[in-house]
């Protein structure tokens, strides 16, 4: 019998907790958790209990896939690579590069999505390469970037319990959190005051000293009309306000349309809540806001995140430890996919592809030269489908077919390519399109790296061989990169694309596997070997160099309900389920707490519709419609309607809208008007 403990990385959420996974003569038998990881410190919530047990699922894909006559049928790498190739080459050839658009994962290793978006640039030609951050905080990577210079969190996780004053908007940090939901409760029972603000009664705000139950989708006003009490109040930071940003008596004639009355109104949150909170976060010190997916997934994304910063600069709660701005990065390497450059304006770094020196120092490493236009978004990859411009997709560990907005419009659009391929570790609702299907190995079956939301970098170790004939992403992409010609993809190791991903991306250059394996704990920026990483950002300095605030204007949401749809349908998650449930519905412990969808009504509004608890619902957009099960509660808003996104059967993105923020392109998920009715059962 031989028992092995291998240190690795949670394939779930952004918090980056380690765990052993226990090998059992060459098979996993459990997780242990690992007390001297600084985030979990031996503590696991469910997900991560089980992580295990997809791993291991009968259904895991084993061998490669070809559709013929409309099938799908087993066969060998070498075909599958041969038809990749020559379809690939083909519909380059035909229509150019920027005819093919890949999808690249917040699932996969840092090294899978450096290897995925040099592959789109460097082997095909195109910057036509994007995945699901932008789905879910590419608002927060264009709005903080703007205000401070860095799109990411400001501290560190440890930070959050050390803090005075903890807002919260727009993230159900216990749920989708829970290692950082913990430390929120930690740092209250330390003395920290919390402020919750959320369009829902999430189970933060049983802990919260004022919850502020707004309308979804009203961010702006709210926090404008915090900053009006706080500049009326006298409670802004003034010195830090002259000596470190910039556009400040613009911003603070904007704020003057912002009082408590109007805010009421607008928010429907009362006055008196209002001012206790302003006056809570600006009389504090170590003030900090952590937000996520409530702020973010709208057409204002970027005006809110924006919003956000311009709270933090106006009362100095930014640039020093236990202070700042944390938006809380959702999947487990959604943070590290972004620093790859799996997106379609920037290299590795958020080097942008317009800046010469940038485009000629990867062009030199890469031997090639490399495409010069920013590329399409997910959305607009669906888009330039339907309209028939797009004509191939590469999908890498992502599920359209139930993480986009508007899904009937993703099926046609999937429909209208000539060639897709989907790189999986399950048949996933998005592979059921695919041309090719290729068997991925899961995390616990490869080398590599995940970056946690809070900038850490950490290791992904091999427990056990990956089943069947399935390969690790990187060798995959490797493989085919070498088929179509390329003299660049010849790696022995993940190890060794994380040595050029060190060469090429500055705030990574002091990151390295032999630090890493010693246990160091690395958080970007990391300049050199010398380096210790960076805790916490912007001290004495923005990235920018001056904090920028912004003048911002409260705008409706893109579809607001009417006669024929008078609910407004929020989006959200569940703590039990992680995404799109390719891998948590696989675990029949979660699937036991959380089997399907439901949708959460207020009482008041079940009466009217003579709803009772369980009843089955039509639930219907303008884009689509589904049967669901009702939720009674009054923990959501008469008016309002929630649904959580993670199951095809009842797909809540189906109905939701996928009209986008202008500047980030992010769809507004949290936002759309549907209409509720009962399903009568003769
Ligand atoms: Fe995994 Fe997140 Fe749970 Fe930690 S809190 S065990 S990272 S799902």
């Amino acid at each position: 019998m031989n028992l092995d403990f291998v240190l690795t990385t949670c394939p779930f959420c952004g918090c980056g907790c380690q765990f052993y996974l226990e090998v059992l003569d060459g098979e996993i038998s459990g997780v242990t958790p690992c007390k001297t990881d600084e985030i979990s410190e031996g503590k696991l919530c469910i997900k991560g209990r089980n992580a295990q047990k997809f791993v291991q699922h009968k259904d895991r894909l084993k061998r490669p896939l070809i559709k013929e006559d409309g099938r799908l049928r087993e066969t060998s790498w070498k075909e599958a690579f041969g038809i990749i190739g020559k379809r690939l080459n083909e519909i380059q050839q035909d229509f150019g590069p920027d005819a093919i658009g890949f999808l690249s994962s917040a699932k996969c290793t840092n090294e899978e999505n450096f290897l995925l978006m040099k592959f789109a640039r460097a082997v095909i030609g195109t910057n036509n390469v994007d995945h699901c951050a932008r789905l879910c905080h590419a608002s927060t990577v264009v709005g903080l970037t703007s205000a401070f210079g860095s799109g990411a969190m400001t501290n560190s996780i440890p930070e959050v319990e050390s803090a005075d004053c903890i807002f919260v908007i727009g993230s159900n940090t216990i749920e989708q959190h829970p290692m950082i939901g913990s430390r929120i409760v930690t740092a209250k029972d330390k003395g920290a005051k919390l402020i919750v603000a959320d369009p829902r009664r999430i189970p933060l705000a049983n802990f919260a000293d004022i919850y502020l139950p707004m309308k979804p989708g009203t961010d702006v006003c709210l926090l404008n009309g915090l900053m009006n009490i706080i500049l009326k109040e006298g409670l802004e930071d003034k010195r830090f306000i002259r000596e470190r940003t910039e556009g400040f008596e613009a911003f603070k004639k904007k704020i003057k349309l912002y009082p408590p009355e109007k805010v009421k109104e607008i928010c429907g949150v009362d006055i008196e809540g209002l001012q206790k909170a302003a006056r809570m976060y600006g009389e504090s010190r170590r003030a900090m806001i952590l937000y996520s997916m409530g702020i973010t997934q709208h057409t204002t994304g970027t005006d809110n995140v924006k919003s956000i910063a311009n709270l933090a600069l106006l009362t100095g709660n930014v640039g020093r430890e236990f202070t700042g701005v944390n938006p809380l990065r959702g999947q487990n390497n959604v943070q590290g996919a972004c620093d790859m450059g799996a997106l379609p304006n920037v290299y590795s770094g958020y080097q942008t592809i317009k800046d010469k020196m940038s485009k000629e120092k990867f062009e030199q490493a890469w031997g090639t030269p490399l495409p010069k236009q920013p590329g399409l978004t997910v959305v607009e990859m669906i888009d330039a489908a339907c309209q028939g411009s797009l004509k191939a997709m590469y999908i890498m560990g992502e599920n359209p077919m139930v993480s986009d907005p508007d899904i009937n419009h993703v099926r046609e659009g999937l429909e209208a390519l000539d060639f897709l391929v989907v790189q999986e570790i399950f048949y996933s609702e998005t592979a059921t399109f695919a041309d090719v299907v290729l068997p991925a190995a899961s995390f616990a079956e490869k080398e590599g790296t995940f970056t946690a939301t809070d900038r850490r970098v950490l290791r992904v170790r091999k427990a056990i061989n990956p089943p069947g004939e399935s390969q690790p992403d990187w060798v995959i992409i490797s493989q085919i990169a070498q088929k179509m010609g390329s003299s660049k993809f010849d790696y022995s190791s993940p190890k060794e694309i994380m040595e050029e991903i060190v060469r090429l991306t500055p705030i990574y250059g002091g990151i390295s596997y032999d630090r890493l394996d010693k246990g160091e704990i690395l958080a970007w920026p990391c300049h050199n070997q010398d380096h210790p990483g960076t805790k916490f950002l912007h001290k004495g300095t923005f990235t920018r160099g001056k904090g920028r605030f912004t003048p911002i204007d409260y705008k409706d949401p893109a579809e607001l309900p009417d006669k024929e749809f008078p609910f407004i349908l929020t989006t959200g998650r569940v703590m039990f389920q992680y995404h799109t449930g390719t891998m948590t519905r696989k675990i029949s412990s979660l699937e036991r707490e959380a089997p399907t969808g439901f949708i959460e009504l207020n009482p008041r509004d079940a009466q009217r519709l003579k709803l009772g608890q369980g009843d089955k619902v039509m639930a219907k957009s303008r884009r689509g419609e589904i049967v669901i099960n009702a939720f009674i509660t009054d923990r959501i808003a008469p008016g309002v309607v929630f649904i959580p996104f993670h199951f095809a059967e009842c797909a809540a993105n189906q109905l939701t809208n996928s009209r986008l923020d202008p500047e980030a392109k992010i769809p507004e998920f949290k936002v759309c008007a549907v209409d509720v009715s009962k399903i009568e059962v003769r």
